[in-house]
């Protein structure tokens, strides 16, 4: 995952595509090893859009947020400033996966989804490796009352302060994970805040900017 001093990494301005950042993409790329030709984009559209990647000649894939892929050398990514990046490997049918979770992608299981796709490729779930990159916790994400009654299976894993409800969105990440059968010894949570680190990460929710600096995080395997 790149952070904020390796530059924004946002493909989409105002919602067009826009080549202003292409060459911190480039640059991030190659000190990490990784040919700018084998980077897969999803074009986040905040829903649970899940696209299977085999042999693909788009290197930007339209509305998904999740993709997967059992080819080798072919980098999956997606981008963020609060949301939460979660990254899937199954290490035994070599399955690779990324995901890219708001609280509108948590509430549709977008984790769950994702997860079900690797079985039809053929992973299981016992296998499954998953990390969460850095992303907003629970002291910085608040919501009001009409969209906390979308949280109401998770209540426990929100405060409430006032008007405002708090929400410890890795935490219902990491719930979801498990009823979908994941070890949770096979879990990883950086639990980096993003607005708290915002030094060192971008963040939508502090910076209140739409075309706000973003992260990229990638899987794939080599
Ligand atoms: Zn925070």
């Amino acid at each position: 995952m790149s952070d904020r001093k390796d530059g924004s990494m946002r493909l989409f301005v105002d919602g067009v595509l826009d080549k202003k950042y292409e060459t911190n993409r480039t640059s991030f790329f190659k000190e990490i090893g990784i040919d700018y030709n084998n980077v897969i984009s999803a074009h986040l559209e905040h829903k649970t859009g899940i696209k299977n990647i085999r042999n693909n000649k788009k290197k930007i894939i339209p509305k998904t947020d999740a993709l997967v892929s059992k080819e080798k050398n072919i980098f999956l990514s997606v981008t963020s400033a609060d949301c939460i990046p979660i990254l899937f490997y199954e290490p035994t049918v070599k399955i690779v996966g990324i995901a890219h979770a708001g609280w509108r992608g948590i509430v549709k299981k977008i984790a769950n989804k994702t997860i079900e796709k690797i079985i039809d490729l053929g992973g299981d779930p016992k296998n499954i490796r998953v990390a969460m990159g850095p992303g907003i916790n629970k002291c910085h994400f608040d919501i009001g009352n009409r969209i906390s009654k979308q949280f109401l299976p998770y209540s426990k894993l929100i405060d409430k302060r006032g008007d405002k409800y708090f929400v410890e969105l890795k935490e219902i990440i990491n719930e979801q994970l498990i009823e979908s059968g994941i070890d949770k010894r096979n879990i990883e949570n950086t639990r980096e805040c993003t607005f708290c680190k915002s030094k060192k990460y971008f963040s939508y929710r502090k910076e209140k900017d739409p075309n706000v600096g973003l992260m990229i995080s990638l899987i794939g395997i080599r």
